[in-house]
């Protein structure tokens, strides 16, 4: 995709939604750190569910510790790979509490050194809490941004670094939520929807589909 492209393509997904957000719900960077350490491999519609119940009971370091491996699990048990999701987060609390007075720490190295958040759950937290221009490849983003030709790359982290260097600096703090977006409702795994996707004019995947 050309560079003049990715402008055009970001443009469009900008005036659509100026300021997307995250699916997941929270309403503080603890809340946020723990959707996303249990949405790996699962949707935000299962983890949100379960939060649901868990936060108005659990949502400190302190609170979370306090219900333990079997009670955390009772409240989580509806998502994929609960019972290591469980024991991550009682460690990672355990770490809030001992290191960062039960706060969410702000930086990378401190986030990706938590048990259970790699670096797309460090991305996201940065992004989203910290308001840092990080892209959190995900599966969505990893398909769209080979399937586009935005960013081609074998792996996640190439995906991640051509995003950064390609897209203008005016689009970073929000691509990743478009982009997940895209992918999520338009740019589908099976079959992308390029008879009613806004950016196809700009898009380099062909032939595009059509509607059946
Ligand atoms: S035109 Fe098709 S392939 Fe390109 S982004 Fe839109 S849905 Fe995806």
């Amino acid at each position: 995709m050309k560079k003049s492209d990715i402008s055009a393509f970001f443009a469009i997904l900008q005036a659509a939604n100026p300021h997307p957000r995250t699916e997941l719900e929270y309403s503080s960077h603890f809340e946020l750190l723990t959707a996303v350490l249990l949405s790996a491999q699962a949707t935000d519609v299962g983890v949100n569910k379960a939060t649901r119940k868990l936060f108005p009971v659990a949502n400190t370091p302190r609170a979370i510790l306090d219900l333990g491996q079997e009670g955390l699990e009772g409240y989580i048990q509806t998502i994929g790979l609960y019972r290591s999701k469980a024991r991550h987060l009682l460690q990672t609390c355990r770490i809030l509490l001992e290191q960062y007075g039960g706060e969410v720490p702000a930086t990378r190295e401190a986030l990706e050194a938590l048990p259970g958040v790699g670096r797309k759950t460090a991305n996201v937290v940065l992004n989203v809490a910290f308001g840092q221009p990080t892209m959190a490849v995900d599966t969505h983003i990893f398909r769209v941004g080979n399937r586009t030709g935005l960013a081609p790359g074998a792996t996640p982290l190439a995906v991640e670094q051509g995003l950064l260097k390609r897209i203008p600096k005016e689009y970073l703090q929000h691509a990743h939520h478009w982009l997940i977006l895209l992918g999520r409702y338009v740019c589908q795994a099976r079959k992308p929807r390029c008879w009613e996707c806004s950016v196809a004019a700009y898009c380099d995947f062909k032939p595009k589909t059509e509607q059946t």
